[in-house]
């Protein structure tokens, strides 16, 4: 059984089904990344991996333990983390704080103010600076801080590259790359393709609500996936 495993997820927002029986499973140590146009899902999915969203139906399992019923809080503490769309920082509040909340599910790990500064210098300056007043890059370098300093088992990541600009987006990939490199198991919602293929082990694309292509991110050709991402691919297959 895989390391964190998805189930006939269902996930609703009031009589709109956003994830329509989803299932798939990542390894320990794996990057997965989801993809999809604008409201094929992939937020609502992550957001229910998270907690942060109640299924209408199905699992989320990692390890041995079904987390369906388990509040988001409770699911930090059992390692999974996320950094969500919009970052969501507490703006009156230093970097050095929200850095710190973090740390309020008490999991042991390695993960302090200190490495996530050297992970990301380019917030050292703004240790105390609050953090309404940093820019976008120093916002997302936060957010990912926060989530690290719970030293998740799985890191949950929705579209870190959004506002960001083609060299801050760079800057944020090279210090993901050291993470992916450390074993730490990430799925990642990210809306340029390329990058998403390039950073992951396995790729999902997901189209109305379902996975319409999943595949090996390094086998799979860029021409499927766009395909699948339009709602090509299937079509294709079939007989005329
Ligand atoms: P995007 O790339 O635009 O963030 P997405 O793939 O992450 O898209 P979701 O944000 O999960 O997709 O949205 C899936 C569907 O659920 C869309 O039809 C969207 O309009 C709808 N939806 C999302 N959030 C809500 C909400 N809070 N209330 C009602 N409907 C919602």
């Amino acid at each position: 059984m895989s390391f964190l495993a998805v189930e006939d997820l269902v996930v609703r927002h009031g009589l709109l089904q956003a994830v329509r029986g989803v299932t798939f499973g990542v390894e320990r140590g794996e990057t997965l990344a989801l993809v999809g146009a604008n409201g094929a899902g992939k937020t609502t999915l992550l957001r229910a991996i998270a907690g942060a969203h109640q299924p209408a139906a199905g699992r989320v399992l990692l390890g041995d333990a079904d987390l369906t019923n388990v509040p988001s809080h409770k699911r930090v503490g059992m390692g999974i983390a996320l950094v969500p769309e919009g970052r969501k920082l507490f703006v009156r509040m230093s970097v050095e704080e929200n850095l710190l909340l973090g740390r309020t599910a008490g999991r042991p790990g390695d993960w302090s103010v200190d490495k996530v500064l050297e992970m990301f210098p380019n917030l050292k300056p703004r240790r105390h600076a609050k953090t309404g007043h940093l820019s976008g890059g120093e916002q997302q370098a936060t957010a990912i801080g926060r989530a690290l300093m719970s030293n998740p088992d799985v890191l949950l990541l929705d579209e870190v590259s959004l506002g960001l600009s083609p060299a801050i987006v760079e800057r944020v990939y090279d210090a993901l790359q050291g993470l992916i490199a450390s074993g730490t198991t990430i799925i990642l919602v990210e809306q340029d393709l390329s990058r998403a293929l390039s950073v992951s082990d396995k790729v999902i694309c997901m189209l109305e609500g379902r996975i319409a292509l999943a595949a090996d991110s390094k086998s799979v050709s860029r021409d499927d996936v766009t395909k699948a991402y339009f709602g090509l691919h299937r079509q294709k297959a079939e007989p005329a």
